[in-house]
């Protein structure tokens, strides 16, 4: 198979690749819980799996996925309310105090600061590398905007053109992003089985999966349903970075 991780890749290798189609797709994410059937890095593993079905599917190359440097004051473990932020925590085995003093460190830290800080360096440095067109994969939603402004703040300089989506955003039509049920486990179904263990949701129906938002994962969630959303996603990005790329020759 033809390599697309352009980390993985020799100087050779990448100079054709790039210099037919110089578009480089930058996964994102966090830890953060995603029910007790998803691994704790569903939102970079998911974001960073659908980078690779992009550059197969549509071209390009991917990047190394950006894990770091979050506002850690938006996640499940201090941000879905007390209830479910103390489950959380028992799932965890940690003090439920440790991720609010967290999110008020990362108020006092400037918030999306560090990471956006982070995402313009980034795009810096891609360009140099030669890419014209970037597409950032915010594989948790919180990121998006960030992203957004991080790419405003750079697109001036010319250097290239970038497409921020998230997934879900692009067939909202059709589909509906969620965190931990039937869309992102769908998803990790159908590109991850290998880290998703269904059996460790309580088959009990009366008992609602823990810091899952969306509809129930159980029964719902599907390998298939997965495929279909991964295809419809691909469909709708092809036009918008073909577009991007004429603009930038
Ligand atoms: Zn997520």
């Amino acid at each position: 198979m033809q390599p697309i991780r352009f980390h993985e890749m020799r100087p050779s290798q990448i100079k054709p690749i790039r210099e037919k189609f110089p578009v480089c797709y930058v996964p994102m994410g966090v830890l953060e819980w995603h029910g007790e059937h998803n691994p704790v890095g569903l939102d970079a593993i998911k974001a960073t799996a659908m980078a690779e079905y992009f550059a197969r599917h549509i071209g390009g190359l991917v990047m190394p996925t950006v894990w770091w440097g979050d506002n850690r004051a938006i996640l499940a473990e201090n941000h879905f309310g007390p209830e479910i932020c103390a489950e959380i925590a028992k799932g965890h085995g940690l003090p439920m105090q440790a991720f609010f003093d967290d999110a008020e460190r990362a108020k006092q830290d400037g918030e999306w600061k560090t990471w956006e800080a982070v995402m313009r360096t980034t795009f810096y440095e891609l360009t140099t590398f030669g890419f014209k067109v970037i597409v950032t994969i915010s594989g948790h939603y919180p990121l998006h905007g960030p992203a957004i402004n991080a790419a405003n703040a750079f697109e001036p300089t010319g250097r290239a053109k970038i497409i921020s989506i998230i997934g879900f955003d692009l067939v909202k039509d059709r589909f509906e992003g969620d965190h931990a049920a039937k869309w992102e486990t769908s998803l990790m179904l159908y590109l991850r089985p290998d880290l998703v263990d269904m059996s460790a949701l309580d088959p009990d129906p009366a008992k609602k999966p823990v810091g899952v938002l969306g509809v129930d994962p159980r029964g719902n969630a599907s390998a298939e349903y997965g495929k279909q959303g991964m295809e419809a996603m691909t469909e709708a990005l092809r036009p918008k970075v073909l577009e991007a790329l004429a603009a930038m020759q």
